[in-house]
C-alpha cells in the first residue's frame, strides 16, 4: 500500500486496526470485476475509506461511501463509542462529516471517493449500480443490519466481494448482527468465504441473486 496513504488512514480517527484495514486494502485490490465502483456503508470520519480509497486508485475504479454522519446507536451520548467532541454544538447532534472530507482531501483522494451523505435505506431503495466490492460496516443493530444485507448484497457483481466488519463468531467478543448476516450470505449459496482477518470477513460472490 502506498506509504502516504497507509500513514493517512492509521493517522484517521475511527474503528478499523491496521491489520483488518490492510485486508480491507488487499481484498479491494484483488477484485476481478472490471470497472465497476465500490460501496462502503459506514463511514464515520474516512478511515476505511483511506483503506478502500488506496485499492481505488490502483484499480482506476470509484468509491462511494455512505454514511449519514449522525453516527450509529453506539456512538450516541451515554454510550461506549460516543466522541463529544464530534457533536455540532449547534444542533447538538454528532455530525462527523467535516472530519470526513478533512481525512479525505489530506489523504488526496478527493478524486476517487464520493461521499453519499443519507441513511442506507433511503440510498438503498433508489440504487441500481452494480458493485465490485461491497463493504458493510453501517449500523450494528440487529434491523440495519439485516436491512443492509437485504438491500445492498443483491447489488455486488458475480466474483464481486462482499465485505462485512466487526464479525464475531463468540458472543463474549462483540454484538450478533454482522455474524448473523454473514452467516446469510453463507447459507445463500450464493458466496464463499476468501478471506478473515481479525473481525473482517471477505467472501465472493459465486452466483447471481
Ligand atoms: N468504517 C468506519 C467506522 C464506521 S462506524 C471506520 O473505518 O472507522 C459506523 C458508521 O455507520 C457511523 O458513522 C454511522 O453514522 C453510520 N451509520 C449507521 N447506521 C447508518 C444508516 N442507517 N445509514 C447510514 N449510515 C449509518
Ligand atoms: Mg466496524
Amino acid at each position: 500500500m502506498d506509504p502516504s496513504l497507509k500513514q493517512a488512514a492509521e493517522a484517521a480517527r475511527g474503528f478499523m486496526p491496521p491489520d483488518e484495514g490492510l485486508a480491507l486494502y488487499e481484498a479491494a485490490l484483488g477484485v476481478p470485476v472490471g470497472g465497476a465502483p465500490m460501496l462502503e456503508i459506514g463511514s464515520y470520519c474516512g478511515k476505511s475509506a483511506v483503506y478502500l480509497g488506496a485499492a481505488a486508485v490502483e484499480r482506476d475504479v470509484v468509491l462511494f461511501a455512505l454514511d449519514h454522519h449522525r453516527g450509529s446507536e453506539e456512538n450516541q451520548p451515554g454510550w461506549e463509542w460516543h466522541e463529544p467532541d464530534l457533536v455540532d454544538p449547534a444542533i447538538g447532534r454528532l455530525d462527523t462529516l467535516p472530519l470526513f472530507r478533512r481525512t479525505i482531501h489530506d489523504a488526496g483522494l478527493e478524486d476517487r471517493v464520493v461521499a453519499l451523505v443519507g441513511e442506507s435505506l433511503v440510498v438503498g431503495r433508489h440504487w441500481n449500480i452494480g458493485l465490485s466490492l461491497l463493504f458493510i460496516d453501517g449500523g450494528h443493530g440487529s434491523e440495519p443490519a439485516h436491512r443492509d444485507f437485504e438491500l445492498w448484497t443483491p447489488h455486488v457483481r458475480v466474483d464481486g466481494l462482499l465485505v462485512i466488519h466487526d464479525v464475531f463468531p463468540d458472543p463474549a467478543d462483540g454484538g450478533r448482527p454482522p455474524f448473523e448476516i454473514y452467516c446469510r450470505a453463507l447459507d445463500s449459496g450464493q458466496f464463499v468465504e476468501e478471506g478473515a482477518v481479525g473481525s473482517l470477513r471477505v467472501l465472493r460472490r459465486t452466483s447471481a441473486p
